[in-house]
């Protein structure tokens, strides 16, 4: 491989590479506003200007092309010097308002000015005002004042979006951004120009003044909007998700989400439609009652019914391991053949950048794992018919409405001897169930699914399920009333008795003969693993935080 040198260190570039890709490589980074390394070099901002020998001007690191025997200074005295007037002259308009803007914490502009700028102003003049709270969309906000005109959120709109909703208009001082006359950036991907803004000029109309960045905490997941599983970070305050952002994988989503995913696939984990304990129908209400009384209540009733009069619907919503040990639960445990899930495709939905037609996180991995009848048992038309002509007495469903998406389903399955429900939310099919069993969301839960292409991928639990009385036993009257209001809030986020579907079933499993017993998501899932040839070799070490691609030649020959 030729070689350059960079800060006297001679390194390794591939021909072709710009300076400061071939500095990121190493290790080094390069100040740097507008270039991204997933869009076009626009050379704009000019805060990566670096001194390389033999040239008679600094020049720009993310447009020079490194040739062989280069060398290159980026933190000499004539860059530092260049850098600082950039910086200068970059906030000379910047209305400097950090306390109330949202990007401050993770804002390019603040970490540079401490790093590289002189710390205060020479400029006395008035500054240049721009419009501010300018809806740009309905996802959007723009506040002119802080841009500084990189472009990356034109070139997101042009080259990753396809779809050109923002330009530069006016000149000079005066250049800002805006929509084409009559339009509005609606594009499906437009958040994501809020993340790459390396200002606070665009914020997420959303999530505007929710929290200050510093006081949330961070953890890796995957979106549950579609089959593709794109890698997110649930940020989460007072153990309440306040937003979902993209989390780099190149294999999956690059730096990307789509909008849906990142608004409509977390709001219901802090909804008051959440099951706060386990459930049962007494003189037809739901009442709330202990786990164990509720597991045993419920492990008799099914006792009573003959097992191919039993069906289960699992869900491509559910992890791997709670798809898995429902299915064991219904073959091995119930003995039944009678099982299914329902399989949620949108048409409309796909298109040719991240989004899939399927709608949920995890059909192959339910498949794979034995969410589908075995030989003559039932399907899910099969259990939908049967339910109607009354064959079968008992359904047993986890994490899914079937009502709401089988309406005419009402009067028959209001017949059943017996309909027990997994959820995380109160829904049209648990208003008729004999048993609510409270169900981990992916924000609560460690787990694995399996997106389109056969890539399984880890979530974990980004926020608690903590009971309530627990927690109100060590908290003392006087701060009560400190809290106030927010204590109810607070109260509310916690009052979460719930638990990860399989470890519902586990705890069922115990009160029949064969049982099923394990500790951990990952103890299920190396069951999985030894037992199902596409996730053979794999564990929660090997998945890590990109996933693993499944052995899908196998999985033919598996299911
Ligand atoms: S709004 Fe942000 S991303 Fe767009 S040009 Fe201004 S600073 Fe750059
Ligand atoms: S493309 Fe699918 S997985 Fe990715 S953010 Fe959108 S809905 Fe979520």
């Amino acid at each position: 491989m030729p070689k350059f040198t960079l800060n006297d260190k001679e390194i390794e570039f591939k021909p072709g590479q710009t300076i400061i890709e071939a500095a990121k490589e190493n290790g080094v980074s390069i100040p740097h506003f507008c270039w991204h390394p997933k869009l076009s070099i626009s050379g704009n901002c000019r805060v990566c200007l670096v001194e390389v020998e033999k040239l008679p001007k600094l020049a720009i690191a993310c447009s020079t092309i490194v040739t062989e025997g280069m060398v290159v200074h980026s933190e000499s005295e004539k860059t530092l010097e260049a850098r600082n007037a950039v910086m200068e002259f970059l906030l000379i308009n910047h209305p400097l308002d950090c306390p109330i803007c949202d990007e401050a914490g993770e804002c390019k502009l603040q970490d540079y000015a401490y790093k590289h700028s002189p710390g205060e102003s020479r400029y006395v003049e008035e500054k240049t005002h721009k419009d501010k709270r300018v809806p740009l969309g309905p996802r959007v906000m723009f506040d002119g004042d802080r841009c500084i005109s990189c472009s990356r959120c034109i070139r997101f709109c042009d080259e990753i979006a396809g779809k050109p909703e923002l330009t530069f208009i006016k000149r000079g001082n005066n250049v800002t951004i805006s929509t084409f006359p009559g339009k509005q950036m609606e594009n499906k991907y437009s958040m994501n120009t809020i993340d790459i803004c390396p200002v606070g000029a665009l914020t997420s109309r959303d999530f505007r003044f929710q929290a200050r960045v510093w006081d949330l905490s961070s953890n890796p997941s995957i979106c549950m909007g579609c089959s593709r599983g794109c890698n997110t970070d649930v940020w989460v305050r007072n153990n309440e998700i306040k937003r979902l952002t993209p989390r780099f994988n190149e294999e999956v989503n690059s730096y990307w989400m789509c909008d849906d995913g990142r608004l409509n696939t977390f709001k219901f984990v802090n909804e008051d439609t959440r099951v706060d304990g386990p459930h049962k129908r007494k003189d037809g209400q739901l009442v709330n009652i202990g786990w164990d009384e509720a597991l045993s209540n419920c492990a008799s009733e099914l006792k009573n019914i003959s097992n191919k009069q039993i069906a289960f619907i699992g869900s491509a919503f559910a992890s791997c391991e709670d798809n898995y040990l429902f299915s064991k639960f219904a073959k091995e445990v119930i003995g039944t053949k009678n099982i299914d899930f329902i399989r949620h495709t949108d048409e409309k939905f796909g298109d040719d950048l991240l989004r899939k037609n399927d709608i949920t996180p995890n059909t192959m991995g339910a498949e794979l794992v034995g969410v589908t009848p075995k030989q003559d048992g039932m399907n899910l038309s099969s259990i939908i018919k049967g339910i109607e002509n009354s064959k079968i007495k008992a359904l047993f469903v986890m994490e899914e409405d079937v009502l709401n998406l089988n309406p005419e389903l009402e009067k028959s399955i209001s017949n059943l001897d017996l309909l027990i429900v997994i959820s995380s939310n109160f829904n049209k099919t648990t208003q008729f169930a004999d048993f609510v069993f409270p169900a981990a969301t992916f924000a609560e839960k460690n787990g694995t699914y399996a997106n389109f292409e056969g890539r399984v991928q880890r979530i974990k639990p980004a926020i608690e399920t903590t009971d309530l009385d627990r927690a109100l036993d060590g908290m003392q009257m006087s701060r009560l009333d400190k809290f106030g209001t927010k204590f109810d809030r607070w109260a509310k986020g916690n009052k979460r008795d719930a638990r990860a579907s399989w470890k519902i079933i586990s705890g069922l499993s115990i009160l029949f003969d064969k049982k099923l017993k394990f500790k951990m998501a990952e103890n299920v899932f190396d069951e999985i693993s030894k037992n199902i040839e596409a996730f053979s070799g794999l564990d929660y070490d090997v998945i890590g935080d990109k996933g693993s691609i499944l052995k899908l030649k196998e999985i033919t020959e598996t299911v």
